[in-house]
């Protein structure tokens, strides 16, 4: 690994510089691999907020506000070069961090680069259109940046999520202060430098690492905040509207989902197996799109099962540079919920299980990965966002029957249809209430033109794709009477 030390871990950068938090507080930082504090970061107060808008606002008045749609999207595509150039050490640095395996690590990186690269090109691409009105008149619209925009990112995936948010975001001419996880940070700091390397103007980004309750908290009440993005849990996001909705701050939320996976009696189950299985496993099931139910139709549900079943017995945990199948979850306080609700599953049928590495450090948050068949639509493990890898089979005899129990959670995320009649493919999509429908293929969190969100507690407002560039705009009418 080349030396990663760009950035400096234990500062925030605010006016594109490096400063020690107001109050000199630091947060230790841990490996979830082995359980070791690896070293610390800066532990952001609300006076590194207020420092953060103001440098924001600071960077729309001056260079940056100033700045062509092009030159903008320049700025992004020669960050995404940056970022490509260092695939390798973010991919180490994630790694360590999030304690996902290095191959998931490094596509994460990739997908940050990719972000930058389509987040350039379609800076000048965003237009505003004439309307026809009363004869004298002529009227037209401008797409323009809200202004000073907040990102709270949360761990599972801090390099897609910045990508995607803050992409779109500078694309549209917002500058911004970025909130990452306390839990993973370190690329969050490691991209605001190659950002700045790239040249993007001091101010038009910056990063508070901290606390939740703390920089979260002043970041989403603050009055000089024009637009929040938040990722994460449905608790904090319902916190981040209320203290948005005090300044009538307009937020999107991506909150997560118990996204179903429908599997029909025609289905080519070659195609669909690894589908099936790696949806939900992947980053060890901490993945808001995960799909963590599978729902069977009878006549192949055996054999569904038993296919499943085959690969959840051969996957490993281990260590993150071991790059093996699944690595630890994130934190001890992760693990417990998820052992808790292994236990909750103890009275079911458990399909398949993976193993720990034997020789994975006991302090790492290690959980076998699980499939549970014949599970209640109902049942708690059905229901509810377990954010680890664990998966429920639902078997179903009737369209209508699937229909119900896919739409029968509080969540609407990504969704997907494995059958070979196109009839039944096209009504699906319409009647599954979720953000995203895949027919005969599942793209969690993958592709980053295809714009994505959810409906229910799964959140509300669109990212990735074009549509994120209208999500970080405000529509301007301007009406010219000339006679
Ligand atoms: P979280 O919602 O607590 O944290 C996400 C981000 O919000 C972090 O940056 C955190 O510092 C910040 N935050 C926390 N409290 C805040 C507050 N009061 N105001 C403003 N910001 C605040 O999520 P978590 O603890 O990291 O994970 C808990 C659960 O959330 C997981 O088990 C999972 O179900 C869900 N989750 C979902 C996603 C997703 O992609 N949708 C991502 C991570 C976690």
């Amino acid at each position: 690994m080349r030396d990663h030390l760009w950035y400096d871990a234990t500062k925030v950068f605010i006016d594109g510089t490096w400063r020690a938090p107001e109050g000199g507080g630091q947060l230790d930082i841990e490996d979830p691999s082995t359980g070791a504090v690896i070293g610390s970061i800066a532990r952001g107060t609300a006076a590194d907020i207020d420092a953060a808008v103001a440098a924001a606002q600071g960077a729309l008045d001056g260079d940056w506000g100033r700045m062509s749609a092009t030159e903008r999207g320049r700025i992004l595509t020669k960050i995404g070069a940056l970022v490509a150039m260092r695939l390798d050490d973010l991919a180490m640095i994630e790694a360590t961090d999030v304690g996902k395996p290095l191959t998931q690590a490094r596509a994460d990186a990739v997908a940050l680069a990719r972000y930058m690269e389509f987040y350039g090109g379609a800076a000048d691409k965003i237009m505003g259109e004439t309307i026809p009105y009363l004869d004298g008149y002529t009227v037209y619209t401008l797409r323009e940046p809200h202004g000073v925009t907040g990102h709270i990112v949360p761990w599972n995936y801090p390099m897609q999520i910045i990508g995607r948010s803050v992409g779109a975001a500078l694309a549209m001419g917002n500058a911004c202060v970025l909130k990452p996880a306390e839990e993973a940070c370190l690329t969050a700091l490691a991209f605001v430098a190659l950002a700045e390397e790239a040249g993007l103007p001091r101010g038009a980004l910056n990063v508070v690492p901290g606390l939740g309750e703390e920089a979260g908290t002043a970041l989403s009440g603050h009055p000089g905040v024009n637009h929040i993005s938040f990722t994460g849990s449905v608790g904090v996001g319902s916190l981040v509207q209320a203290a948005a909705a005090r300044n009538v701050t307009p937020v999107t939320l991506e909150l997560g989902g118990k996204s179903p996976q429908i599997v029909f009696d025609d289905a080519d189950l070659d195609a669909a197996i690894p589908f099936l299985v790696g949806a939900c496993i992947q980053n060890a099931g901490q993945t808001c799109s995960a799909s963590s139910r599978v729902l069977i139709q009878r006549p192949v549900y055996e054999e569904v099962i038993e296919r499943m079943a085959a690969r959840y017995d051969a996957m490993i945990s281990a260590p993150a540079k071991r790059d093996a199948n699944l690595g630890p979850l994130i934190s001890a306080k992760q693990k417990d919920i998820v052992t808790g609700y292994l236990a909750k599953g103890a009275d079911l049928r458990v399909a398949g299980m993976g193993s720990i590495a034997e020789d994975a450090p006991n302090g790492g948050h290690y959980v076998p990965a699980t499939l549970f068949a014949d599970v209640s639509p109902d049942h708690p493990l059905a229901q509810e966002e377990i954010f680890g890898p664990v998966q429920v089979a639902i078997p179903f005899d009737t369209e209508d029957e699937a229909v119900a129990i896919a739409n029968g959670t509080d969540y609407g995320l990504v969704a997907s249809v494995w059958t070979g009649n196109g009839a039944r493919q096209m009504r699906l999509a319409k009647r599954i209430r979720a953000g995203q429908v895949f027919i005969n293929n599942y793209g969690a969190g993958g592709g980053v033109e295809l714009p994505f969100g959810g409906t229910g507690k799964s959140g509300h407002g669109r990212e990735k794709g074009f549509e994120a560039l209208y999500g970080f705009s405000t529509l301007k009418t301007i009406a010219a009477k000339h006679g």
